[in-house]
């Protein structure tokens, strides 16, 4: 049997507000009233860069703080820095992009807090990772409710519940140590014109456009390459790119061990654009905008969105953009029970 993925679609002209008709179809209200009394729930969300114009607006992000305040319990914005990131820069953009106090009316958490090193340890005695460092705000809420802008990434092929979680709920140091060490990038010599853009926007000048070489102990994995390479020539080695996705889904397993059924996931499948909105360019989107799926499944809802997308496309627009189907990390999530890929979608 399939898991319920609730699907508010644009072709029925919806207003930001209509969202909690998912929530309610879901079940959400229940889930929430169960908590212990003013028990917190987090809302997950990424923190977009300035120079992206295409992120969740902050009056969505108000809105689901809204419904969750409205069933008498405290909803928080929360995130965790990437690896670019630095804290006191970071607590400035949370006011620039407009995820400020002023508008959410509640401060937003950085999880790792402004070193980025803050944690709490989680054993998930996983594939690849043995245990997890989880930013210690996720120990003060009670519940995940994971708000994910869909678009696509250059290291999981697609931006989704999944990557959203495994990627932005670890901390900074975590990511730089664990999650992304022995991801390994290599260059194509038959699709590279050798323009030199690589190695002109690399931050930490790890490209040697000349010997085609990444160094991978300099390499800090922003990806910024892969997004802008205009021959598509810059990829990840394949064995660095499954073990880098085992780890992605031990990740996941840690959440769920801490959080257990009390998550819910919200896919937004509208200026889907190549890349996260963290990222510092914007592009048009690629594929026209659908609308928002919420599920208690992370796997149902980001394989439920996956074929909405590549169904409106026509074509499987994240395989095309960096050479993966995002599908085969759905089924190895399956595998690990973390999800259903089977799902039965129910239009609100
Ligand atoms: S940006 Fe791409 S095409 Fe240009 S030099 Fe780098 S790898 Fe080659
Ligand atoms: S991902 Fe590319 S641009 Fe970013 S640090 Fe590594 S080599 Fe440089």
């Amino acid at each position: 049997m399939g898991a319920d993925v609730y699907a508010l679609l644009l072709e029925s002209s919806p207003k930001i507000v209509d969202l909690n008709k998912v929530f309610i179809k879901a079940g959400l209200p229940e889930l929430i009233t169960s908590l212990p009394k003013k028990s917190r729930v987090g809302v997950k969300v990424l923190l977009p860069n300035t120079a992206n114009i295409n992120y969740v607006p902050p009056t969505l992000i108000r809105n689901v703080l809204g419904f969750v305040n409205s069933l008498d319990h405290p909803a928080v914005p929360i995130d965790t820095l990437d690896v670019l990131d630095d804290g006191l820069e970071t607590l400035a953009r949370v006011n620039e992009v407009g995820y400020s106090f002023q508008t959410l009316q509640t401060p937003f958490m950085i999880a790792d807090n402004i070193t980025g090193y803050n944690f709490f340890e989680v054993f998930v005695q996983g594939d690849y990772l043995p245990r997890i460092e989880l930013g210690t705000e996720f120990k003060d809420v009670q519940m995940l409710i994971c708000l994910t802008h869909v678009t696509g990434d250059p290291f999981y092929g697609y931006f989704g519940s999944i990557s959203h979680i495994s990627s932005r709920s670890v901390t900074k140091e975590f990511k730089k140590k664990k999650l992304l060490a022995n991801l390994r990038l290599e260059i194509d010599e038959r699709r590279c014109n050798g323009c030199n853009l690589c190695s002109k926007i690399c931050p930490v000048g790890a490209i040697n456009t000349d010997a085609l070489k990444i160094d991978a102990n300099t390499c800090i994995k922003c990806g910024y390459c892969i997004i802008l390479c205009p021959t598509r020539a810059i990829m990840l080695e394949e064995s660095s790119r499954k073990m880098f996705i085992g780890k992605s889904l031990d990740v996941v397993k840690g959440i769920k061990r801490v959080f257990d059924e009390r998550m819910f996931f919200v896919n937004i499948l509208m200026n889907v654009i190549p890349y996260p909105d963290n990222m510092p360019f914007s592009s048009k989107p690629i594929v026209e905008d659908i609308g928002i799926l919420g599920s208690k499944d992370p796997v149902a809802v980001d394989k439920a969105s996956l074929d909405l997308i590549i169904k409106q496309c026509k074509y499987n627009a994240f395989e095309d953009l960096y050479g993966v189907d995002p599908n085969e990390m759905l089924v190895l999530a399956e595998r690990d029970k973390i999800g259903r890929t089977k799902y039965n979608l129910v239009e609100v």
